[in-house]
């Protein structure tokens, strides 16, 4: 474990601190507490901190005040040492936020005792942290194609709208859908129209840069989230990733579907603030177009929020006409 040692009883550091490194810790020491603070402040955070109740600086009581009202930290196991063993003086200690205490002089065996009472909690918290971080990205998950769900690729847009006013950037929007894929789950099945959604979001994923936000937006239907880019880089993302589901079958079992998909895509240019739905409205427009006109292709909208109808007229990508 990382541990910290603040005392200011040179002995009792180096004792303990040498201790510490032989039974395998990382150890930071210092000897008052203001010092433990700056540390306790810093980018490691220890998992346990040894704290002496008197010291110049932040006393033992003050510091575990101020670890305890730190937001967002994990959480730090607080071992006090103290000369008092008037249980008044525990309870104040206990109060201030401390998980346990010695009392000075102390054996060294109780002490590693305590650490692994230690170290089972701070196992614990850690166990706790990741199974929240687990549920938070379930959470977000679409769980047939691990992409973002319909709420969570919102968001994102919704993020990026306000980055992109901010920093007076272009945004633009991909909403995408399969075109047909309805007779792929007549013809083959249900369990094969999924894998399909897999693989369409995963060549997908793999035409986008880190930056971009992808989302399963409705049943074949994905949003993608293009921050900083304008018309022209869009399109060409668009085009790329029409070309990567259309160009390679689909492999299910012996069979090789051909599958293609048709993209509305929409360009936000200007700094002034816009509702999410038109944008989106947009990129739908854009998307009726293409598949009014054919499928597998890409049109595009350059969105002004200016017009009276906020929607220019349309321009097909080039490379897709021959839908
Ligand atoms: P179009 O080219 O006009 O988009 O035709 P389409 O057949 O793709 O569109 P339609 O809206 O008629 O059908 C969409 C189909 O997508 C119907 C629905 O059963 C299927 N679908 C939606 N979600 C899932 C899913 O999670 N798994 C599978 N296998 N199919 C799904
Ligand atoms: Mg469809
Ligand atoms: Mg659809």
């Amino acid at each position: 474990m990382r541990i910290l040692v603040a005392d200011d009883d040179p002995l009792t550091l180096h004792m303990v601190v040498y201790r510490l490194r032989q039974w395998g810790h990382d150890v930071m020491s210092c000897t008052d507490g203001d010092s433990a603070w700056k540390i306790l402040e810093g980018g490691l955070v220890p998992n346990v901190a040894i704290l002496d109740w008197m010291m110049p600086g932040l006393n033992g009581p003050e510091l575990c005040q101020k670890i305890r009202s730190k937001k967002d930290c994990p959480y730090v196991y607080i071992v006090l040492l103290t000369g008092k063993n008037n249980p008044e003086d525990l309870i104040v200690g206990l109060d201030a936020g401390a998980d346990d205490y010695l009392t000075k002089p102390f054996h060294l065996g109780e002490l590693e005792a305590r650490l692994r009472a230690g170290k089972r909690i701070v196992d614990l918290q850690n166990e706790l942290i990741s199974a929240r971080e687990t549920l938070r990205i379930q959470a977000m998950q679409d769980p047939l194609t691990q992409i973002l769900n319909h709420g969570a690729i919102l968001d994102a847009l919704l993020t990026e709208i306000n980055r992109a006013q901010r920093e007076r950037q272009p945004l633009s929007l991909i909403l995408a859908d399969l075109d047909g894929f309805k007779s792929v789950n007549d013809t083959y099945g249900h369990v094969a129209g999924d894998q399909v959604l897999i693989e369409v979001a995963r060549r997908m994923r793999n035409c986008l840069r880190s930056y971009d936000a992808i989302g399963r937006y409705g049943g074949e239907e994905f949003l993608v989230v293009l921050p900083n880019s304008d018309d022209s880089q869009a399109l060409r993302l668009a085009e790329r990733i029409r070309e990567a589901i259309c160009s390679e079958p689909f492999r299910f079992y012996h069979v090789d579907l051909t599958v293609t998909i048709s993209q509305g895509v929409t360009t936000w240019m200007n700094p002034d603030s816009i509702p999410i739905e038109r944008l989106i409205q947009a990129a739908d427009r854009a998307l009726y177009g293409v598949k009014n006109s054919g499928r597998n292709a890409v049109q595009h909208i350059q969105f002004d929020v200016h017009a009276e109808e906020p929607f220019s007229p349309m321009y097909v990508s080039p490379i897709s006409s021959e839908a």
